[in-house]
């Protein structure tokens, strides 16, 4: 077998398919637009953009910058095709949207063994790659939530914004279930009187990303965003999920007003998401009034709320190592559906099936990066059991802890990407 469909021309999908045409192998390359288009999609191009430009930050002490390291070293076509039409926008890599997919089309375009098919595909056969997005069609949604065995398959996300452990005050919050229970499980940040209405009041009037069409409906099946709580009266998040009951402040011994919970969202405690908080906040809004909670005046947040159609696999119950289905190894998944946040990100999925899925044709094995490295960090999170996964980005965070606790942010930063780059330079002399 020296042939593999992949399915999607879109960020993954161009990755996998350049890796496995350089490689020798010969790739159907299904894409169904412009015949039949997605609802955010406005072009027949690959890999469009369907939002901003920018595919975030270029510096490499920063988890994005290090994450287009790693790429570069396993010849990323989404990178290259990023610098090479780049436009100036400080210290992110943003790009000319048109020349970005004029050149990857014109990469494509050199390898005979490539046959683009401009059609809408709902089979999934052996030696195939699924990479059609956060907005798949809906016969190939079918047919992989019927692949993976258990229906694996979400459609929106609702999520909350995780904070890092490290920049959550502790003196103005405690570990407590309410009436007890759950031990350490919650992180409470309690809130007097003057400092919730002042919060409600900022949330309620902060700016909002307005919705497109397609995405109003699934709102309305979709849990309540917090700003839409608040509104509907100044105490209902306190009745809601903002409720002191059962709760102690061991700073006064008494009931707080008011109390954020903050949950663990890994075993180690270094993510913690709050609890309740789908949101719909412009990101910058995100971080002035969530930081409003006294306990997160200085919070960093790794991620924003986000509500958005958006379909993915439940991916520690369907994946397996390298993206591969767990019910049907013959088949990967990459991109958005696979579990992974971002147009980077995306990329880098659709990059590392397209290697794994050559090193299954070859017989080779498959292993991950390992989990020092951006790559490795984030496809261990997502492989890793989780009873709400949602999708993610990379993160610093995703990786272990540092061996020497270094409190200056900028030498930490440095020190993980260091740390990151000598993992991953040893770990490619192999991968390639
Ligand atoms: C509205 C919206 C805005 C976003 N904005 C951003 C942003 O600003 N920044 C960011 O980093 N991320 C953003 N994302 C998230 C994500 O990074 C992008 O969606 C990214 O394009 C995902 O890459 P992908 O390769 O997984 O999917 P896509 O780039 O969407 O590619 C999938 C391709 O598969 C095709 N396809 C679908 N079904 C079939 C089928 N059955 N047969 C053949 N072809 C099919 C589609 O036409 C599409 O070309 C956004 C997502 C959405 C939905």
């Amino acid at each position: 077998m020296n042939k593999v469909t992949v399915i999607g021309g879109g960020l993954a999908g161009v990755e996998a398919c350049y890796q496995l045409a350089k490689r020798g192998v010969t790739v159907d390359l299904y894409e169904m637009r412009p015949v039949k288009t997605t609802p955010a999609h406005k072009t027949g191009d690959f890999a469009e953009l369907v939002c901003s430009n920018s595919l975030k930050s270029a510096d490499v002490n920063t988890a994005q910058g290090a994450l287009k390291r790693e790429m570069k070293l396993l010849d990323s076509l989404i990178i290259r095709a990023a610098e090479n039409t780049s436009v100036p926008a400080g210290g992110a890599l943003a790009v000319d949207r048109e020349k970005f997919s004029r050149y990857i089309e014109d990469e494509l375009n050199k390898y005979d063994n490539i046959n683009v098919i401009r059609e809408e595909r709902t089979e999934i056969t052996d030696y195939t790659i699924i990479a059609t997005g956060p907005l798949s069609s809906d016969g190939i949604s079918k047919a992989l939530a019927s692949v993976t065995g258990g229906g694996y398959l979400n459609f929106f996300d609702a999520v909350a914004p995780i904070v890092t452990g490290e920049s959550i005050d502790r003196e103005k919050s405690f570990f407590a279930g309410r009436y007890g229970k759950g031990g350490e499980d919650y992180l409470n940040c309690p809130m007097n009187r003057e400092e919730y209405y002042d919060f409600v009041d900022n949330l309620v009037n902060a700016d909002k990303v307005i919705l497109r069409d397609f995405e109003k409906k699934d709102v309305f099946n979709a849990c309540m965003p917090v700003e839409v709580m608040a509104g509907k009266g100044a105490d209902t998040l306190r009745f809601g999920p903002l409720r002191p009951v059962g709760l102690t402040d061991p700073a006064t011994g008494r009931r707080p007003f008011a109390a954020v919970q903050l949950r663990k969202e890994d075993a180690e405690g270094r993510l913690y998401n709050l609890v309740g908080f789908q949101t719909n906040l412009k990101f910058g809004e995100q971080q002035r009034v969530f930081s409003m909670i006294p306990a997160l005046r200085n919070a960093e947040f790794v991620r924003y709320g986000v509500m958005h159609r958006n379909t993915f696999l439940d991916a520690p119950k369907a994946l397996g190592h390298g993206f591969e289905l767990k019910n049907k190894p013959t088949v990967f998944v990459a991109g958005q559906l696979s579990g992974v946040e971002g147009y980077a990100e995306s990329a880098m999925s659709g990059l590392i099936a397209g290697i794994n899925m050559y090193r299954r044709l070859v017989g080779k094995e498959i292993t991950d990066p390992p989990e020092e490295t951006l790559i490795g960090g984030l496809m261990k999170y997502v492989i890793t059991e989780n009873k709400d996964f949602q999708p993610m980005h990379v993160g610093f965070p995703l990786t272990p802890e540092l061996e020497e606790k270094i409190r200056d942010k900028q030498k930490r930063k440095e020190a993980y990407s260091l740390r990151a780059e000598k993992a991953f330079s040893d770990f490619a002399k192999n991968y390639i």
